[in-house]
């Protein structure tokens, strides 16, 4: 079982930023940049590519509607994308509010206190639709 199942299993905490039946949104725990956020499918499958066309398309239609919400809660230039899986192999879409090249490397990493957290995912979770 993944880590991001037993959040979705509500076995460990996160920082929910949306939730439906079929995915969940949380913050990054280890964020490139505030406000970063991990898309998940509930549904645990290893690739990005091993989910079916129809699977993959509503995975990036929930997450085109979190990058909406984070667009309006987190001041950015733009909010950018990738799919990695390196370190948790459970599909997930990072989706980082992004001003410099270097937030979208995953090597410099910010700091947020628990409140930080807290507000950060109501206020992204507030514009959600
Ligand atoms: P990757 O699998 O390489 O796409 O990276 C996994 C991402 O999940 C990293 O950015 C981690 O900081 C993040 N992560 C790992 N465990 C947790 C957790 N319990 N809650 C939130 N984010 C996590």
């Amino acid at each position: 079982m993944s880590i991001f199942t037993k959040i979705i299993e509500g076995e460990i905490p996160c920082y929910k930023v949306a939730e439906d039946d079929n995915y969940i949104a949380f913050l990054d725990i280890n964020p490139n940049a505030k406000g970063h956020t991990l898309v998940v499918p509930k549904k645990e499958e290893n690739k990005l590519f091993d989910l079916s066309k129809e699977d993959y398309l509503s995975l990036m239609d929930f997450s085109y509607r979190v990058a909406k919400a984070l667009e309006k809660a987190v001041s950015c230039k733009r909010v950018c994308t990738s799919v990695i899986g390196l370190e948790v192999p459970h599909v997930h879409v990072h989706l980082v509010p992004t001003n410099a090249m270097e937030d979208i490397q995953f090597t410099k990493k910010v700091k947020l206190t628990n409140d930080e957290f807290v507000a950060l995912a109501a206020s992204i979770s507030s514009e959600f639709e």
